[in-house]
């Protein structure tokens, strides 16, 4: 359906925000850094999809992080393209590693990935649902100090908008 990606993803977080907030019950803590843009972008998406892309690059990074580390989550729109970045302050992700983590099962460093529990089939749904929407995905990481994730969707102003606005512009 069409909605407000802006709104879908604030949305998304707010959930984010009460697992990881600022409450004692929680033994593991992050803030949420929100670098999204003001203005509406109306796209055609999956939400329950998309919704589960989110939620799993969320998990990831709050599964593969330390407690009190910044998940800084960032929203970009270009005239074709709209850019969803989550960068955590985690363990990182080998160079070697990362070509393949998107693959089903594939889970880095099995001894560190165990005490955490998981299939190792989140990314690969994730890449499958990023896929169906023909965008694209990928991990960037020096393997110490975080990782990024970063989700291309394709993006053009939709029929209806672009009238309303029409006489706007100059
Ligand atoms: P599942 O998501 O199915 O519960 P999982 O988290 O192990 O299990 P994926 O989400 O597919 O599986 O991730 C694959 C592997 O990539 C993980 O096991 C982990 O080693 C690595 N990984 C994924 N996200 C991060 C991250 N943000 N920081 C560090 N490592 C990560
Ligand atoms: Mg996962």
């Amino acid at each position: 359906e069409v909605i407000n990606f802006v709104a879908f993803l604030h949305f998304q977080l707010n959930r984010f925000d009460q697992i990881v907030g600022n409450s004692d019950e929680n033994d593991k803590q992050f803030k949420i850094v929100r670098q999204i843009p003001l203005q509406p972008i109306w796209m055609e998406i999956d939400t329950d999809k998309m919704g589960q892309v989110i939620d799993n690059l969320m998990n990831n990074a709050i599964k593969y992080s330390p407690a009190g580390g910044n998940i800084t989550v960032s929203l970009e729109q270009t005239k074709t393209q709209v850019l969803l970045r989550i960068a955590d302050e985690g363990l990182g992700i080998p160079k070697k590693d990362l070509p393949k983590i998107f693959d089903r099962f594939y889970r880095v460093d099995k001894a560190r990935s165990r005490e955490q529990g998981g299939t190792g089939l989140g990314l690969a749904i994730v890449r499958d649902i990023v896929k169906m929407h023909n965008g694209f995905v990928w991990a960037k990481s020096d393997g110490e100090t975080g990782t990024i994730f970063t989700v291309v969707l394709p993006y053009a102003p939709l029929e209806a908008e672009t009238d309303d606005w029409a006489g706007l512009v100059d």
